[in-house]
C-alpha cells in the first residue's frame, strides 16, 4: 500500500506528463505513480464543460480510488475565430473527418483546423492547460496556464505533438514544433501551470 505523504497519482497513462511532474516533485520526496498502478480506473468520463471541470473530474475519480493526493491535467487549442474551439474536444477535434492512409491522430486534427480556418484572416489562438490537486482530506486546487499564440496557414516542424506545427509564435518566429523540449517548457502552458502547482506544494501536500 503506497504511503499517502511519500505518494501521488498523476492521473494519466502518459509517461512523459508522470516524468514532467516526477522529476520537480523528487526533491520533495514524492514519488508520482500513473494511472497504470490503478486498473479499475482506465475509463474515467471526461463530461465536463470547461478544462478545469475535466481535470477536476479525473483528480477526484483517481483521488477516491487511490486514497492519495491526485493530479490531473486537461488541455486544449482555443480558437477566437471558432469562439474557442476545438478547445475541450482538441484531441477528438478531426474524429468526424474520414482518415487520409497512414494519417495520425495529430494530422487528422490539423488538417481539419486548417481547412476551416482557410478563409479566416483572424488567426488568434492559445493553448490552455488546467491541473486540479484533489487532497485525500477533499482539499482542491486547480491552476491554469495559457499560452498565446496565432495559427498558421500550413505546419511547420516536426518536434512536439498535437497542434504544434501550426501554432506560431511571432515573438520567436517560430512554431511551437520549431522550439526544443526545454525551450517550449519554460513558455508553455503545461509549463505555466505545473510552476503554478509546485509553486502550492507547500500547502496542498500539508
Ligand atoms: P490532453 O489534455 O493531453 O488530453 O490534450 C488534449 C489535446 O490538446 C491534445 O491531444 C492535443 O491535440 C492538444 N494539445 C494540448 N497541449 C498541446 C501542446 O502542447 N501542443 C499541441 N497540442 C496540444
Amino acid at each position: 500500500m503506497p504511503d499517502t505523504r511519500q505518494h501521488i497519482v498523476l492521473a494519466t497513462s502518459n509517461e512523459g506528463k508522470i516524468r514532467e511532474l516526477a522529476e520537480p516533485l523528487a526533491a520533495f520526496g514524492v514519488t508520482v505513480l500513473g494511472l497504470k498502478a490503478f486498473p479499475q480506473l482506465s475509463n474515467i468520463e471526461e463530461n465536463g464543460a470547461t478544462f478545469e471541470e475535466n481535470a477536476l473530474i479525473k483528480a477526484r475519480a483517481t483521488a477516491a480510488a487511490s486514497g492519495l493526493l491526485c493530479v490531473a491535467d486537461d488541455s486544449g487549442l482555443e480558437v477566437d475565430a471558432l469562439g474557442g474551439a476545438p478547445g475541450i474536444r482538441s484531441a477528438r477535434y478531426g474524429c468526424d473527418w474520414p482518415s487520409l492512409p497512414g494519417e495520425s491522430r495529430d494530422a487528422r486534427n490539423m488538417r481539419k483546423l486548417l481547412h476551416v480556418m482557410a478563409a479566416e484572416e483572424n488567426r488568434t489562438c492559445r493553448f490552455v492547460c488546467c491541473m486540479a490537486a484533489v487532497c485525500p482530506d477533499g482539499r482542491e486546487f486547480v491552476v491554469r496556464g495559457l499560452w498565446p499564440g496565432r495559427l498558421l496557414r500550413e505546419p511547420r516542424g516536426c518536434n512536439g505533438f498535437g497542434y504544434d506545427p501550426i501554432f506560431f509564435l511571432p515573438s520567436l518566429g517560430k512554431s511551437a514544433a520549431e522550439l526544443t523540449r526545454a525551450e517550449k517548457n519554460s513558455r508553455s502552458h503545461r509549463g505555466q501551470a505545473l510552476r503554478a502547482l509546485l509553486a502550492q506544494w507547500p500547502t496542498l501536500a500539508q
